[in-house]
Formats: structure tokens, C-alpha cells, sequence
């Protein structure tokens, strides 16, 4: 059985997320979104909402499931018996973080392998940081959110 985990904050999940995730649906039998929960971060969602929009943006996806995780990312993987972390690429900043992220998450990981899919064009400029600043200066985020969600 081939477990994927897609980690992040999806602070909130943006159309770029969705994306990596539908197009990583058919290489593998069972993805978990894997929500962070770091007591040192402060988000604009709380756990429970970033949870809810993901649950509803994939609710008809047998494959796909949401969870919450704490701690190590390496670690969750081998807890759910997960050999892979699904990443997405946008650019050059993501891949020099990402490259050293997947080397050292392999080690501790005890040989996770990070698959990355790199986001297609009209998604690459898509970034939670920057929609919480839309909506926080209140815009409209919606061109860069999940259809249905936050209206
Ligand atoms: P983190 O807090 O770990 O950066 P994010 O929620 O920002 O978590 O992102 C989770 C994953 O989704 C990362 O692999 C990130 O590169 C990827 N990602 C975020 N936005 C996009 C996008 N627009 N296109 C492709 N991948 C993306």
C-alpha cells in the first residue's frame, strides 16, 4: 500500500494545494493531509477550520484523508507507515528549502522519499502568506481559493 503525507499549515488551503493533491491522487493508494499544529505559530485559522475546509474540498476522494499533526513530520510518516511526503514546488526559494528538507527527512525518517510536483504555471504565484494578507486587508481571495469555501 503506497501512504502518502502531504504536511502543511493550509493556513488556508489555497488552489495551488488542491492542485498538487489531485494530481498526486493516481500515484498513490491512501494521501493524508497532515494540518500543523505548532504552539509557536500564530495562524488565521484555528485547527479546526484549516481541518473543515480541507474535509469539505475533498469530501468525494476515498483516497484522501485530513489529519492533524504535531512534532516531526519524519516521524508522523513512519507512525502512519507513510514511505512517502508529497511536496509541491513553485520556484527556485521553495526548492533550495525543499532540497535540504527531503535530505534530512530521509535520514530521520528512517528513508521517507519526497515526491514533488512542480506547480503549473497559473498556480506558482499562489501562497497562503500572501492570501492572509488579502484577506486580512480585507479583498477578495477567492481567485486563489478552493470554490465554495469562505463565501
Ligand atoms: P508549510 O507551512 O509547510 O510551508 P504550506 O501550507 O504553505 O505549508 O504548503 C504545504 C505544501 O504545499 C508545500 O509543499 C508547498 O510548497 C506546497 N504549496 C503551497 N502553495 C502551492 C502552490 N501554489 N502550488 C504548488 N504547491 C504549493
Amino acid at each position: 500500500m503506497k501512504i502518502a503525507v502531504f504536511p502543511g499549515s493550509f493556513d488556508p488551503i489555497t488552489i495551488g494545494h488542491v492542485e498538487i493533491v489531485r494530481r498526486a491522487i493516481p500515484l498513490f493508494d491512501k494521501i493524508i493531509i497532515a494540518v500543523g499544529v505548532n504552539s509557536q505559530k500564530k495562524y488565521l485559522y484555528s485547527l479546526e477550520e484549516r481541518m473543515k475546509h480541507i474535509e469539505a474540498v475533498f469530501e468525494h476522494e476515498d483516497k484522501v484523508s485530513v489529519d492533524k499533526h504535531e512534532g516531526l513530520t519524519a516521524h508522523y510518516c513512519m507512525k502512519k507507515n507513510a514511505k512517502f511526503l508529497l511536496r509541491g514546488l513553485r520556484n527556485a526559494a521553495d526548492f533550495d528549502y525543499e532540497k535540504q528538507l527531503s535530505q534530512m527527512n530521509h535520514i530521520i525518517g528512517d528513508g521517507v522519499e519526497t515526491v514533488f510536483l512542480i506547480s503549473h504555471p497559473q498556480y506558482s504565484h499562489i501562497s497562503s502568506t500572501l492570501v492572509r494578507e488579502v484577506i486580512k486587508g480585507g479583498g477578495d481571495a477567492s481567485p486563489f481559493l478552493p470554490d465554495g469555501l469562505f463565501k
